[in-house]
């Protein structure tokens, strides 16, 4: 006999993965995402890079040592991890939260660079992976160039990594086209809690 009849289970929360170019307006649209669902679980990553201006401890990301980090990769508290930008930063996932999310039923966004988001895929079969793209190439690199935080050398290495991820954008399940915040949002929100 099983130990619990089907009905009395909680249903599992689901699992987005989010992916696309720096600049493409990821944070703006995640944060409308979190506007329209407050019951959401968004994953907030561990980074070896330093903060940028506005952006909060433990709110953006949790800005931790290399240190730190290793003996996080060490201890198993990483869902996946990536050397971005050509491992000028280290960023990874931390499991505890995530998995204590999707078993208790709470739907989950999950915000990673394309290593990432396979790594996740490995990981949490069921995630439905999204990339999100610029309307046009040309649109992100005025986006890229105008943000005015990076030097030259940063912003080069983005684009390059960019270009790379945008030939990848066929392998995701969904791409979806952040020509306007809103329509983007409503997509990710059905994506999440929607009917299947
Ligand atoms: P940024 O430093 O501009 O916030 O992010 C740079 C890149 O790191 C982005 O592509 C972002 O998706 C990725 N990234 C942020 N957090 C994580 C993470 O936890 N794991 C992985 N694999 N990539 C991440």
């Amino acid at each position: 006999m099983p130990d619990r009849s089907p009905e009395l289970s909680t249903p599992r929360g689901r699992l987005v993965v989010l992916v696309g170019p720096s600049a493409v307006g990821k944070s703006t649209v995640v944060n409308a995402v979190r506007e329209r669902l407050p019951e959401l679980f968004f994953s907030v990553s561990a980074t070896t890079r330093d903060p940028r201006p506005g952006e909060t401890d433990g709110r953006d990301y949790h800005f931790v040592t290399r240190d730190r980090f290793d003996a996080m990769i060490a201890d198993g508290e990483l869902l996946e991890w990536a050397e971005i930008h050509g491992g000028l930063q280290r960023s990874g996932t931390p499991a505890a939260p995530v998995l204590a999310a999707l078993d208790s039923g709470v739907p989950v966004l999950i915000e990673v660079d394309i290593q990432g988001a396979q790594n996740l895929v490995e990981r949490l079969p069921e995630a439905q992976t999204v990339f999100l793209a610029p309307p046009t190439w040309e649109e992100l690199v005025a986006r890229l160039t105008g943000r005015g935080t990076e030097t030259d050398e940063v912003v080069a290495r983005r684009l390059e990594t960019a270009r790379a991820e945008m030939e990848l954008a066929h392998t995701f399940d969904h791409t979806l086209v952040n020509s306007e915040v809103d329509s983007t949002a409503d997509r990710l929100v059905s994506l999440l809690v929607g009917r299947p």
